[in-house]
């Protein structure tokens, strides 16, 4: 079977539910650095958390080292050896070292070696966070000799001195660098001629520099782990913050990241990258942090987050499959904070009571959003982005893959393409035979672009952004759903009908039609409707948001003359397309009326689906397995106050209200052997009849795990040709 499996690497991340970083900036230079740190006061914290590692830093982005480095980098009032500290007391407690190395980022070495520094497209050089008064930092080039005569020092030094478990990277996404070796690289790759100045304002530019860039950064990093394990063979690496595709996962031995947390980011945002990093074969974590800052708000004091927040996004992250990595800021002399290592005993407790249900668990693989634009710089981009927070939001527990994941056995039922701007041909051929054995595709946007797809569809695509607000008239509710984004028009194949389609176009293949011969032809599914006065010039004066601006006129309403949406049945299956952007705009407004209509698509498409409950839309589920059993992950996400609080500095979440009792309801050939709730065990309110387990869930306070013994489901494509 060639799909994302988790038989990737293992290692010791694999067993380990907790890890804590211990986010200590070496960057303020007018105090002592790490006087506070004693064994009085870390050794009682590692023998509680009974953690699988603790990440301490040993340089951050300002260069500077927490330990007395050759290249004379030591911390100006370094007061102590601090990868020495924490490897004695580490050993004591029998906890495993990770060390936070700032990779590309290096203030001290962009000082000390401008040439190092990586540029921006003008040639002007990099530097970040220069809005800190203390600290300097720049982008270093990895094509420059800034890691053999800079990183490799140090990582030679940390690695014979300090005897660390692992690596974790951090600083390693300040690219892409646009120096002159990287143009050089670039020009050779791509084959591209001409002044600079002329490349790079070509419209293609900046989706195909980032190929060369990935490449490079691919590089870099096999460099660094190379080097690495030629010292240590089973010191781990990782780099976090960045997200690059499966292609270029060879160098990680887990997957991490920590830009979810500090401020109240968005949990299914961390749920999606954990669900990306779910499908890639190594183990992952992301640091939730236990201190309220953000980037955005400078002028609010840092305290620390509430014990609630931080079991609701330690929940997030582990009932997704990733272990939990506490992140803490100790006192500015380094000593852990009591509170805080309380709340971290608490946080271990939670996860402890539910070990059983987190660790080793795989993705039921019932649904996937494919990202499959090669040009994405971090995995992502706003159509996954919006397709995960619809797909959580309507309970599909959503796996997130690149084309890599696209097989003739994957087993997935429901696949979604969201407004990816490239699909390549072998991938859509793909896609069809998926959908010619019952798979569902929905796709979106500029996926469109692909002729390979249209065909698929049965459409043309004749005018792109034809008109810039449209409404679509819903099935099942009187409220129409309007979105203000561009939509395209497309225009039904019909005369190809009932035969092999015509190919208009050189790139398909002749050995793998994408069609058999007798599929039906396209429907349109929704005509787009355009709003009232949509065209009077004079509406240019009027502000977006202009209350009477952009309505449907609902007793008359003024067809544009083409579909929202598409719909064709091949084999025994369904491919739809929405000519607009959907989940691009669901993921910046969040629009419940554009939830409404996705939610009605996807019912059409999924009229049995494997599983559906009547919890609301902010109780994420995560349909996992273990063995034979299903688990069925419950995460209460509603931060439990008014969220209207725009322009305010009130981003607290505080209590988080218990709710219950939630039906959920699985379809399932067998009758299972037991279904219980964890954690606790307590057998649940449960009855199977006619192929459906019907299970109640009395009170959900922040999370819980339905456990289905001996769960015979089957889905995907090929449940329905089984007796
Ligand atoms: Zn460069």
């Amino acid at each position: 079977m060639n799909t994302p499996s988790t038989e990737g690497k293992r290692n010791w991340l694999n067993d380990s539910i907790m890890n804590l970083l211990v986010d200590y900036y070496t960057e303020v230079q007018f105090r002592p650095y790490g006087s506070a740190a004693t064994r009085e006061n870390v050794l009682p914290v590692l023998r509680e958390l009974d953690l699988g590692y603790i990440c301490i830093y040993a340089k951050g982005h300002s260069g500077y080292t927490s330990w007395p480095s050759s290249l004379n980098t030591r911390h100006t009032i370094l007061a102590q050896d601090m990868p020495k500290f924490f490897r004695e007391v580490t050993r004591e407690a029998g906890t495993l070292l990770v060390l936070y190395y700032s990779g590309l980022l290096d203030g001290i070495a962009g000082v000390r070696h401008p040439d190092w520094r990586m540029q921006h497209p003008d040639g002007s050089p990099k530097e970040f966070f220069s809005d800190f008064k203390v600290f300097i930092s720049y982008g270093n080039c990895p094509l420059s000799g800034y890691f053999d005569e800079w990183v490799a020092v140090q990582l030679r030094e940390l690695i014979e001195s300090y005897d660390p478990d692992g690596i974790w990277v951090d600083g390693d996404w300040p690219g892409p660098c646009y120096c002159p070796r990287c143009r050089e690289r670039f020009r050779n790759e791509s084959g591209w001629t001409g002044p600079w100045d002329e490349i790079r304002t070509r419209p293609e530019f900046t989706s195909a520099y980032q190929k060369t860039w990935n490449r490079i950064e691919h590089e870099w990093r096999m460099r660094f782990r190379d080097f690495i394990k030629s010292l240590k063979p089973d010191c781990l690496y990782s780099a976090g913050n960045v997200s690059p595709r499966r292609e270029f996962v060879g160098p990680f031995d887990w997957r991490s990241g920590d830009f979810f947390s500090p401020g109240f980011f968005n949990l299914h945002d961390a749920a999606r990258m954990m669900r990306w990093y779910g499908t890639l074969g190594v183990p992952y974590d992301a640091y939730v942090c236990d201190t309220s800052f953000t980037h955005a708000r400078k002028h609010v004091a840092s305290r620390s987050k509430t014990l609630d927040r931080m079991l609701q996004e330690a929940a997030t992250v582990a009932a997704t499959g990733g272990a939990v990595g506490y992140w803490t800021y100790p006192t500015a002399d380094g000593a852990l904070v009591p509170s805080r290592m309380r709340k971290a005993t608490a946080v271990r407790r939670f996860l402890a009571d539910r070990e059983d249900v987190f660790l080793h668990s795989e993705s039921l693989r019932w649904t996937a959003i494919l990202a499959s634009d090669p040009a994405t710089p971090t995995f992502g981009g706003p159509g996954v982005e919006g397709a995960h927070k619809a797909l959580a939001a309507l309970h599909r527990s959503p796996d997130v893959i690149d084309e890599t994941g696209v097989s003739d056995d994957m087993p997935w039922d429901l696949l979604v393409l969201p407004e990816q701007a490239f699909v390549d041909a072998a991938t859509v051929r793909q896609l069809a035979r998926f959908v010619e054995r019952g798979g569902k595709l929905l796709s979106s946007g500029a996926s469109i672009n692909s002729p390979e797809l249209r065909d698929l569809l049965g459409v043309r695509l004749v005018h792109t952004a034809a008109v810039s607000d449209g409404h679509v008239i819903l099935k099942t509710h009187d409220e129409p759903t309007g979105i203000d984004s561009p939509w395209d028009r497309l225009e039904l194949d019909v005369c190809r009908g009932r035969r092999r389609p015509r190919r208009s176009h050189p790139s398909s293949s002749r050995e793998s039609p994408a069609l058999p011969g007798t599929s039906p032809p396209a429907v349109e599914l929704y005509p787009l409707y355009l709003s009232w006065d949509q065209f009077n010039p004079e509406c240019h004066n009027l502000p977006n948001n202009w209350p009477m601006h952009g309505q449907l006129d609902e007793q008359r309403p003024q067809p544009a003359g083409f579909p929202a949406a598409v719909g064709r049945r091949l084999g025994t299956g369904i491919a739809i397309h929405v000519c607009t952007d959907v989940f691009g705009c669901y993921r910046m407004l969040g629009d419940p009326q554009m939830l409404r209509w996705l939610r009605e698509i996807i019912d059409f498409m999924q009229p049995e689906p494997l599983f559906r409950t009547d919890a609301p839309s902010w109780v994420d589920v995560s349909l996992r397995r273990r063995g034979g059993s299903l688990l069925v992950h419950f995460v209460n996400q509603n931060p439990g106050r008014d969220i209207s609080r725009l322009t305010t500095d009130d981003t607290w979440v505080d209590e988080i209200p218990a709710i219950g009792p939630i039906t959920s309801w699985i379809r399932l050939p067998r009758r299972p052997a037991a279904v219980t709730w964890q954690p606790g065990g307590a057998p649940a309110d449960a009855e199977w009849n006619d192929g459906v387990l019907r299970v109640v869930l009395p009170r959900l306070e922040i999370h819980m795990c339905g456990v289905v013994e001996g769960a015979d489901y089957c889905h995907g494509p090929f449940a329905g040709q089984r007796p």
